[in-house]
């Protein structure tokens, strides 16, 4: 398992992350990115649990984002 966490304070909108990996991350209000329904923890949009096969894709994203938005533990 794969925590991933968005950063909409510093999220910038550019697209990057849900253009990378759009199983897992989608975008929210104003085009900020935050997590598809299906691996969010529950109550927040921008906190996912996401399956290690997924692993990859959330990292190019989180590598990609210019303003380092995306954290993973
Ligand atoms: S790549 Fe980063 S700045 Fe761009 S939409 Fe995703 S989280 Fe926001």
């Amino acid at each position: 398992m794969v925590k991933v966490k968005v950063n909409q304070d510093t999220c910038i909108a550019c697209g990057v992350c849900y253009s990378l990996c759009p199983q897992v991350f989608e975008a929210g209000e104003g085009g900020k990115s935050q997590i598809v329904a299906q691996y969010r923890v529950s109550g927040s949009l921008t906190e996912g649990n996401v399956d290690e096969s997924l692993k990859d894709c959330v990292e190019s994203a989180k590598n990609s984002c210019p303003t380092f938005s995306i954290t993973t533990e």
